[in-house]
């Protein structure tokens, strides 16, 4: 993505991951989210001459954090993260609302607790490019969101309720690759959806030729996610239908999609 003068560039990594950078305009210096590996990062940082400044963690899970140990080895540099973190590689410990700057441009710290008790998300403040930016780990993803390993669906739904609560031209930048798997379960949930319909045409698309389907635009995760749509008459009577839940608040009804998620 070409911002002013920034540019975000993907390593996949592992089985699905994304290993996000975000490099300065002279292309001299990045800063890395989640490095789930070192080696390959390092040989992308080496080809292009490019000097790390450091490492944005979202949460602790080790397809997240496994490389930062290796970067450490060869760039003396902060590694950003959760002040709640049971991760011990974490120097700069942030929490709601922390301010930073990364390449002369404004971040803010979300918290964005329900996939790990101690997750995180960095917002750009500052318009980049035509949009903002999101790092969102696996909070939300593509069609999605994260699965629920340490918190609750209620702190899950906190969560992206803050993130709805953003500009809709900010672009999210998840850390996996589920997109496709989860615009099937979102098509199963709302199956008159064209614009979801359509997205999943798209997306199938970009997978055909292995292009990552992120980042996507929030505004297209509000018409299409089924997570952020649980005040959606379509979402609410297709989680009653299957769970005979006569109750239709916001959270029961996330709960309850959640779990069909787990066991579609
Ligand atoms: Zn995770």
């Amino acid at each position: 993505m070409k911002g002013i003068g920034l540019d975000i560039e993907v390593i996949k990594s592992l089985s699905d991951n994304y290993i996000w950078i975000l490099i300065n305009y002279d292309k001299s210096a990045a800063f890395v989210v989640d490095p789930g590996e070192a080696s390959a990062v390092l040989s992308w940082l080496k080809k292009r001459k490019i000097k790390l400044l450091g490492i944005l963690i979202t949460h602790h899970h080790p397809d997240h954090t496994m490389g930062v140990k290796g970067l450490l080895n060869c760039y003396d540099v902060p590694v950003y993260g959760p002040h709640n973190s049971p991760a011990n590689c974490i120097t700069e410990k942030l929490q709601e609302n922390d301010d930073l700057i990364f390449h002369g441009k404004k971040f803010r710290v979300i918290e964005v607790p329900g996939h790990t008790h101690d997750h995180i998300a960095y917002f750009s403040s500052q318009i980049f490019g035509a949009n903002h930016i999101l790092f969102a780990g696996d909070t939300l993803f593509g069609g999605g969101c994260g699965r629920l390993f340490e918190g609750t669906a209620q702190q899950m739904y906190g969560s992206l309720e803050k993130i709805k609560e953003l500009p809709q031209n900010t672009l999210i930048y998840s850390g996996h690759e589920y997109t496709l798997a989860n615009l099937n379960f979102a098509i199963s949930i709302e199956p008159n959806n064209d614009t979801l319909k359509q997205r999943y045409l798209n997306d199938l698309q970009k997978r055909n030729v292995n292009q990552p389907t992120l980042p996507s635009l929030l505004s297209l995760e509000l018409a299409t996610n089924p997570f952020l749509r649980v005040k959606n008459d379509s979402v609410i009577s297709a989680v009653r239908e299957k769970f005979n839940i006569n109750d239709d608040s916001e959270y029961v009804i996330f709960e309850a999609l959640r779990k069909w998620k787990d066991i579609f």
